[in-house]
């Protein structure tokens, strides 16, 4: 299921309590405007195909590293449901050097249920929730190119498993 509430978030303000905005360096820090936009970039939780890697869990381990949220803008489970975790225009903690400048969306899996090799995983609900999100997200960001986090300068991971630019051509 896509969140229709997602396009409307532009600008909406988030509500940061006192604790947070003064404990916390990385408190929803926003980027300059839509066309700071440049990239749109597709990740994997890297985590087995037969496993779930639920929203909590993905929660958990990202404040581990640090985060004060999610670092990704929007995630897509198995079975497709999407959630949005930062505002569109909220800077992430996806991708090195670039959080700045990009939107990260991920979708769980990545590795094999078999080996636990890179794989590309998605399911077709995921093809499916991914194929409208990158589709409204062109959208609104005409500008930005679609790509994989491997597709960026530097990156030496698999992620997210699959070819991005040329299944994703709009
Ligand atoms: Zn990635």
């Amino acid at each position: 299921m896509i969140d229709y509430h997602f396009p409307l978030s532009i600008g909406e303000e988030e509500t940061l309590n006192e604790r947070r905005l003064l404990t916390e360096v990385e408190s929803g820090l926003m980027m300059n405007g839509p066309e700071s936009v440049r990239f749109l970039v597709v990740h994997c939780s890297a985590t087995r195909a037969d496993r779930d890697y639920t929203v909590e869990q993905l929660l958990r381990d990202h404040k581990t590293r640090g985060f004060r949220t999610i670092g990704y803008h929007l995630y897509i489970r198995r079975n497709g449901e999407v959630t949005q975790h930062r505002r569109l225009l909220e800077v992430g903690a996806h991708v090195r050097g670039y959080n700045r400048c990009s939107i990260g969306i991920c979708y769980e899996g990545g590795l094999s249920a078999t080996d636990g090799k890179p794989a590309d995983t998605r399911t077709p609900e995921q093809k499916q929730a991914l194929r409208e999100l990158l589709g409204k997200l062109h959208t609104l960001f005409p500008k930005a190119l679609i790509l994989g986090h491997c597709d960026l300068p530097g990156v030496k991971k698999a992620c997210p498993c699959f070819q991005v630019m040329s299944e994703y051509t709009f």
